[in-house]
């Protein structure tokens, strides 16, 4: 029996077990390194992007991926970052995490909207409002976003994409899909997306998947890894709303994310099989990204920005 668990603690299990932090460091690895090994999300000589914000998510996941392929001598990892340009926010946490990268010998891209697109995010947010445009904050970041990850982890050969995604957020999505009927798009869920095969994009792969927020966050805190925790001033989804309704539900009902994911994962093979091969992915005719439409969302929303009066 270690004392410093009796005396110290700084997490307790759910079966009431308490850890100190030199037990909780080891369960929180081993958690991670058994989702890695359990879904088979890492093969030898991957070379891995984490799409990192400086946020505690995903640099704790750039951290624990590091020591693994450190450990192992067994995959690269590099990290890939997109500047939304959200003034106070954004160029704080990249600061972070440049500093994070230095300090750590990870090689950084970053990618931002302003010179990809001619806009800042703050940018696109004043010209949406004068224009009466009704797209929310995150909609627009979200689409954007996504389209320069997938761009640039493709053009730099990446062939894993890693993403912060902890339970919390898992649990937030598969909600979000069964109270919008979406339930076709939790096929896309689960802790490894998509397929090698496809070179249409990278292979995403979640190794924080069964992690609370609340053991990210003391692992993070613990190992020094995220030295300012801030907010995005935006924050205009539906899972924010999501978010709190389930934070408050789990207070009441401690277990209820756990088991809303694990239960989850029981019949993601089925919706799976069910929704195979259903989409067929096109180029787009603007800018030759893949699309399942002619036009991808992203030349759609620029069109959208840049025309009306
Ligand atoms: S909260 Fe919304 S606007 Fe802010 S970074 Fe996230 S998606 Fe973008
Ligand atoms: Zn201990
Ligand atoms: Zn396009």
């Amino acid at each position: 029996m270690c004392k410093k668990c009796e005396s110290n603690p700084v997490y307790i299990l759910d079966n009431g077990k308490k850890l100190c932090n030199s037990h909780f460091t080891r369960y929180y690895e081993k958690k991670v390194f058994r989702t890695i090994a359990k879904y088979s999300l890492l093969e030898k000589g991957d070379k891995i992007a984490v799409a990192a914000s400086g946020g505690k998510d995903s640099t704790t996941l750039l951290y624990i991926l590091k020591k693994f392929c450190k450990e192992r001598r067994f995959c690269k990892v590099e990290a890939l970052a997109i500047d939304e340009g959200i003034k106070g926010y954004r160029d704080k946490s990249l600061s972070d995490l440049k500093k994070f990268c230095k300090k750590n010998k990870i090689k950084l891209h970053v990618f931002s909207f302003k010179k990809e697109f001619g806009f800042s995010l703050d940018e696109i947010l004043i010209k949406a409002r004068k224009k009466k445009i009704k797209l929310n904050s995150c909609y627009i970041c979200g689409i954007l976003r996504r389209y320069l990850i997938n761009k640039y982890a493709r053009k730099l050969k990446f062939t894993k994409l890693a993403t912060g995604h902890n339970l919390d957020d898992e649990a937030q999505t598969i909600i979000m899909n069964q109270f919008k009927g979406n339930v076709a798009l939790s096929a896309n869920l689960g802790p490894k997306t998509g397929t090698s095969e496809d070179e249409s994009f990278a292979q995403r792969i979640k190794p924080l998947y069964l992690c609370t927020e609340k053991e990210n966050m003391i692992y993070s805190f613990i190992h020094n890894i995220v030295p300012h925790y801030t907010e995005c001033p935006y924050q205009e989804s539906y899972r924010f709303t999501i978010r709190d309704f389930l934070n408050k539900f789990e207070a009441k009902n401690p277990g209820i994310k756990n088991s809303i994911v694990k239960s989850f994962l029981e019949f993601l093979p089925l919706l799976k099989k069910k929704y195979k091969d259903k989409k067929t992915l096109k180029k787009c005719k603007k800018c030759k990204e893949p699309s399942s439409k002619d036009t991808c969302k992203t030349c759609e929303l620029l069109a959208i920005l840049k025309n009306k009066k």
